[in-house]
């Protein structure tokens, strides 16, 4: 039977990082299964489901890498793909456990069930004891109803206890008596997650269910649906809870979650990928900056860690930094366009943008950092004095560099100069003026730019305005 996967997302806010992490364990699973990765909208809660949530979702998941072998954009044969779509679907399955005995229509009033559930709290009863759990009152339930009363239909659970294996935290067992009949379509028709999630699990054939740990208890809810309709079960596997460093769960308290402010951030999505993969799951050579494609052979969902996972920003910034370091110039220049406002950085040539985004490109974490390197390596008129400028000033081969470049400087009338002039000008002072290693190195850069340390000068000086070097030197 070929792996079926899914994420369920509900559309109720922007793609939480919680929620990308189970879609790339899914996705990653399908992948080194070869089975398909399925995207299911459970958008059953009105109220809060909207459908720019589920346009932001799918462009993020999307933006991520993760493209879905059947969605509600791409249709397959399991269609719908949206809850709200599917309502008719639940109604039968509701149905089907009314004429069989197991639901019930419930007619209690809110009073009676806020009695219920104190009682339940003090005493230690069942959390549900109304009279319309009781067979004999079906047949009057069935007829008010019949007469056009509304009444939500609550699921009879049976007094047994449950199990199951999954992957993560082993064998799980729910003694009898943990929840009460719980309802599984509300008087206005709408289903519950408990029972909408079983039927559309089921009806679309998935095979394994990854998701948070917080779901864990739902699964007992879920079990008892699968069995009470004879759907086969999947296998499941709960992974760890995402938490911040004060070891409490992740919240917008610590910081950034959704996935779209980290997009807007500068951050890459094949680093966002690689790092949320790594928070609970580890790769069996420890690798730690990779892409997809590289370890999707290497995932299993045996790898999962139990305990909880800590989400560490400055981990995910120097991910980031990797896979922009990795990247190809010319890709990389394409994602950092987006990020640089400075106008003459555009006005130049893409030459001379592939020079400038190579040379910082193994110095930056995020894409928006590029922008500043313009202005603190670049585009400056004068030399700020430091401590550091006025040492290399003081040494006395220094002035004599220096007016070996204000000399040369003054008969360029090119826009930038290339590389070789730099390297004539510094083959002028090691063989005429016979100044050699730092004198030479830490001279030359210290005239041209001010510092004594900085990206490679033999790119960076190309890069800068004559202008402005003219400028720097008081030609
Ligand atoms: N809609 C649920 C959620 O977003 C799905 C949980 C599940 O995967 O079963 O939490």
């Amino acid at each position: 039977m070929s792996v079926r996967v899914r994420l369920a997302p509900s559309p109720t806010g922007n793609l939480h990082i919680g929620n990308a992490r189970t879609a790339i364990y899914n996705f990653l699973f399908a992948k080194k299964m070869q089975g398909s990765f399925i995207i299911r909208v459970e958008d059953t809660d009105l109220e809060r489901s909207t459908k720019e949530f589920e346009q932001n979702q799918m462009e993020d998941l999307k933006w991520l890498g993760l493209q879905a072998d059947e969605s509600p954009a791409n249709p397959g044969e399991f269609a719908p793909y949206r809850q709200s779509e599917r309502l008719e679907l639940y109604k039968d399955y509701a149905q089907k456990l009314l004429d069989e005995g197991k639901a019930f229509y419930d007619f209690c009033s809110d009073e009676e069930l806020q009695i219920m559930s104190e009682k339940a709290k003090s005493e230690g009863t069942s959390p549900y004891t109304g009279k319309w759990k009781k067979a004999e009152h079906w047949d009057e339930a069935k007829s008010r109803v019949a007469a056009g009363e509304k009444a939500p239909i609550r699921f009879l659970v049976p007094d047994k206890a449950y199990s199951f294996k999954d992957y993560v935290r082993g064998e799980v067992k729910f003694p009898a008596g943990m929840v009460g009949d719980f309802v599984i379509l509300r008087s206005n028709g709408m289903p519950t997650y408990n029972f909408c999630n079983v039927v559309d699990d089921a009806l679309q054939k998935m095979t394994h269910i990854i998701r948070g740990e917080d779901h864990t208890n739902n699964t007992l809810r879920q079990l008892m649906i699968y069995e009470a309709l004879d759907f086969d079960i999947p296998e499941f596997a709960h992974v760890s809870l995402l938490i911040g460093e004060d070891r409490q769960k992740l919240s917008k308290r610590h910081g950034v979650t959704s996935v779209r402010q980290y997009r807007e951030d500068g951050y890459l999505p094949e680093a966002l990928f690689n790092y949320l993969c790594l928070l609970g799951w580890s790769h069996p050579e420890e690798k730690d900056v990779f892409n997809w494609q590289d370890i999707a052979n290497d995932f299993s969902l045996t790898r999962f860690s139990k305990s909880h996972a800590i989400y560490d920003v400055e981990k995910l910034k120097w991910i980031n930094g990797q896979h922009i370091k990795n990247m190809e110039a010319e890709e990389l220049l394409q994602k950092v366009r987006p990020f640089i406002k400075n106008e003459f950085f555009h006005s130049q040539t893409k030459e001379w943008q592939l020079s400038f985004v190579s040379l910082f490109q193994d110095k930056v974490q995020l894409l928006k950092e590029f922008e500043s390197k313009i202005n603190e390596y670049v585009l400056f008129e004068s030399l700020n004095s430091s401590s550091e400028l006025d040492e290399i000033m003081g040494w006395e081969t220094t002035p004599q560099i220096q007016d070996h470049v204000k000399a040369e400087l003054a008969k360029i009338d090119t826009d930038f100069i290339q590389a070789e002039d730099l390297d004539s000008w510094m083959n002028y002072c090691k063989k005429e003026l016979k100044i050699k290693g730092k004198p030479l190195f830490m001279g030359f850069r210290g005239v041209l730019t001010g510092m004594n340390h900085g990206p490679d000068l033999k790119v960076l000086v190309p890069l800068t305005p004559v202008s402005l070097l003219k400028k720097r030197l008081g030609v």
